[in-house]
């Protein structure tokens, strides 16, 4: 941990009264847990490490902190403020120059600029280069579960949507990202890896065609279970109500986590996801049986056209 970072945090637990902290990290960054943990102990706090997985922040270490005054959960924007809660941020920087990887697959349109919460902190000056370079760069505000202005998650889209631009630049890593976009914009998406330096044009109909085969294995299903996640921020038991609604055949299942091998267990034919919407889209391979999302659900059942095929968000 920088010591600008955590004298900041330290201050902020002070003016909370915190005496025990609990920590929560993502995947990634796991290995620094020691490292922010020795840290505040030697300021004088109690600390509880969150040992279990955690994909984002809609999966707060609820309790975890039932042993703490605060959690401090790091990497990941809010997707809902708790004042029990401190957000840290962890940024990773890259050199401006790299965008010049992308210059040559953009076209002269309106494109618009969205990245993912590590590097969000770079957007200004990302839009400053680009100009720089005749690029007509267009950022949209944050709101909802992406606060930040040009943030995107997995689960959400927004900003590249409020762009309005025909061709829409993803800065981040892998492609679920760039593909979400490609579909819930009808873009043209440039995806550039900062880190890596490649660049790419991203098209949406290879995860459609992929999704349709999917839909057409799940026809046969004699029992259909609609996963609901536990987590703080993806349960969605109002929405599995409803389209547990649209079969007969269908039965509502909580999850914490969800695993080939619990839904192995379970048995069910088919699955619908209103847990975290990768799980259906970047996992399907990993699981024994179709795992549709909300909308493909509503294809199957005939309450939806597939004209009207939608990447599945949490609002
Ligand atoms: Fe990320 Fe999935 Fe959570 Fe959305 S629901 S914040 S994509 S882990």
């Amino acid at each position: 941990m920088l010591s600008s970072d955590s004298s900041d945090l330290i201050r902020q637990l002070e003016e909370r009264g915190a005496k025990r902290v609990a920590l929560q990290f993502p995947e990634g960054l796991k290995r620094k847990a020691a490292e922010y943990a020795t840290t505040l102990m030697e300021a004088g706090f109690e600390v509880i490490v969150s040992g279990d997985p955690c994909y984002g922040a809609c999966d707060l270490a609820l309790d975890t902190l039932g042993d703490a005054d605060v959690l401090v959960h790091i990497g990941h924007a809010p997707v809902d403020d708790r004042p029990d809660v401190i957000f840290l941020p962890y940024t990773v920087g890259f050199d401006m120059s790299v965008l010049d990887n992308a210059l040559p697959l953009l076209q002269r349109a309106r494109t618009g600029l969205v990245t993912t919460v590590q590097h969000v902190h770079l957007i200004p000056e990302m839009e400053k280069y680009l100009r720089s370079k005749g690029v007509d760069v267009q950022v949209a505000g944050g709101r909802g579960r992406t606060p930040h202005r040009g943030q995107v998650l997995g689960c959400c889209f927004s900003t590249a949507r409020d762009t309005r631009a025909d061709q829409i630049m993803f800065v981040g890593t892998g492609l679920f990202h760039p593909v979400g976009i490609a579909l819930t914009t009808g873009a043209r998406v440039i995806a550039l890896d900062p880190l890596a330096g490649t660049t790419r044009e991203v098209r949406r109909d290879a995860l459609l065609r992929r999704r349709f085969a999917v839909i057409e294995k799940a026809r046969g299903a004699k029992s259909i279970g609609i996963i609901v996640s536990t987590k703080s921020g993806q349960r969605r038991m109002d929405l599995a109500r409803r389209l547990a609604s649209l079969s007969p055949s269908a039965v509502i299942v909580t999850m914490q986590e969800v695993s080939p091998d619990e839904l192995l267990n379970l048995g069910f034919g088919c699955y619908v996801n209103t847990a975290c919407p990768r799980l259906a889209y970047d996992d399907q391979q990993r699981f024994p049986a179709p795992v549709l999302s909300p909308q493909e659900f509503e294809i199957l059942c005939g309450a939806r056209n597939w004209d009207d095929y939608e990447i599945d968000e949490i609002p």
